[in-house]
């Protein structure tokens, strides 16, 4: 509660301190915005001139493309009324004084609930957010996701000449597994390697399941050189994977590389087509091995990411 100095303080705390909620005193000040984020709601008492009030109150007003933001209460003047109906209409409640305690109470309460409601819906909102973007067996990114990312990733690397690089992941024989343990082993084998790979990138980078069996992994700022040590690593966890019933089934996969800046890579698509010609390669010499769609230079260029 941010209160003028001669508000009717009694009548105040008879109906606000209820023992539900604890009523905080503050006067005036620049440390009302800080604190206006750790509480459920500002009261602002201003029975005078609104000038002194106004300012804080104007800087607490909900931005428009801001999340749910504390809500404000104002006890205000009725002889200074015009001035706080243009507060009522950006989003404070307004109660004129005098005023009425139970009433003042009852707009408390209602603004509370208003309040849990707005973020309960936010987190609602932020939970189905995530679970557009993932996918259900494996948990990492969908296609969906990974297909956004890859033409946002891709611009970003074009604009700050940046490289960005792709490993397309097609697990080997995987029909096999199906057929000699059933689908739900299958599907195990699925999150297991799913999550290999992520334990094999950064938090920067971006895992995705591709489609059925194919995973993609992205990566911003990281040139050939470095997707190949990552393709490495990945080889190197899916070996150690054991997986099946009896823990003795052993998972390959065929991976294909491919990196801009390179002058056929001009376009997402590019990157994503050449990065799968790469991995049809790898399949077409025998599966289990990683295949780039460009040679790798001779010296690994300035700044390039390995480890
Ligand atoms: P290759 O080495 O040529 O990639 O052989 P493959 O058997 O992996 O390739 P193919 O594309 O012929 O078969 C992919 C199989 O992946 C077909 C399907 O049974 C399996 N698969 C795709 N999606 C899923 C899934 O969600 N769950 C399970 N259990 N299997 C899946
Ligand atoms: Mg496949
Ligand atoms: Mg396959």
């Amino acid at each position: 509660m941010v209160e003028e100095a001669d508000s009717n303080q009694a009548e105040l705390s008879r109906v606000l301190d209820t023992g539900e909620r604890t009523l905080r005193r503050i006067p005036p000040g620049p440390e009302v915005i800080r604190l206006a984020t750790e509480v459920d709601l500002v009261l602002f008492v201003a029975p005078g001139c609104p000038s002194a009030m106004r300012p804080l109150v104007d800087r607490l007003l909900p931005q428009v493309e801001g999340g749910p933001s504390t809500p404000l209460l104002v006890v205000a003047g009725r002889e200074f009324m015009r001035p706080w109906l243009e507060v009522l209409r950006r989003g404070a409640e307004v109660v004129f004084d005098p005023y009425d305690g139970d009433e003042l109470a009852a707009r408390v309460d209602r603004l509370l609930e208003l309040q849990a409601r707005l973020k309960r819906l936010a987190g609602q909102v932020g939970e189905l957010q995530r679970l557009s973007s993932t996918d259900g067996l494996t948990g990492v990114h969908n296609h969906r996701h990974f297909q956004e990312r890859l033409r946002e990733e891709f611009r970003r690397a074009q604009r700050y000449d940046d490289p960005l690089s792709l490993i397309l992941l097609d697990l080997d024989h995987f029909k096999q597994v199906n057929d000699q343990y059933g689908h739900t082993i299958g599907d195990g084998v699925l999150r297991e390697v799913a999550a290999a790979l992520q334990r094999s990138v950064r938090e920067t980078d971006l895992v995705a399941r591709y489609g059925g069996e194919e995973f993609a992994v992205l990566l911003p700022r990281t040139h050939l050189t470095g997707a190949l040590t990552v393709a490495e690593r990945v080889r190197r966890e899916l070996g150690l994977l054991q997986v099946g019933p009896d823990g003795r089934l052993r998972v390959t996969a065929s991976l294909g590389l491919s990196s801009f800046p390179h002058r056929t890579v001009l376009s997402p698509e590019q990157l994503l087509l050449t990065a799968d010609e790469a991995l049809y390669r790898a399949k077409d010499d025998g599966r289990d091995r990683i295949s780039l769609h460009t040679q790798l230079p001779l010296f690994p260029p300035a700044g390039s990411q390995g480890e």
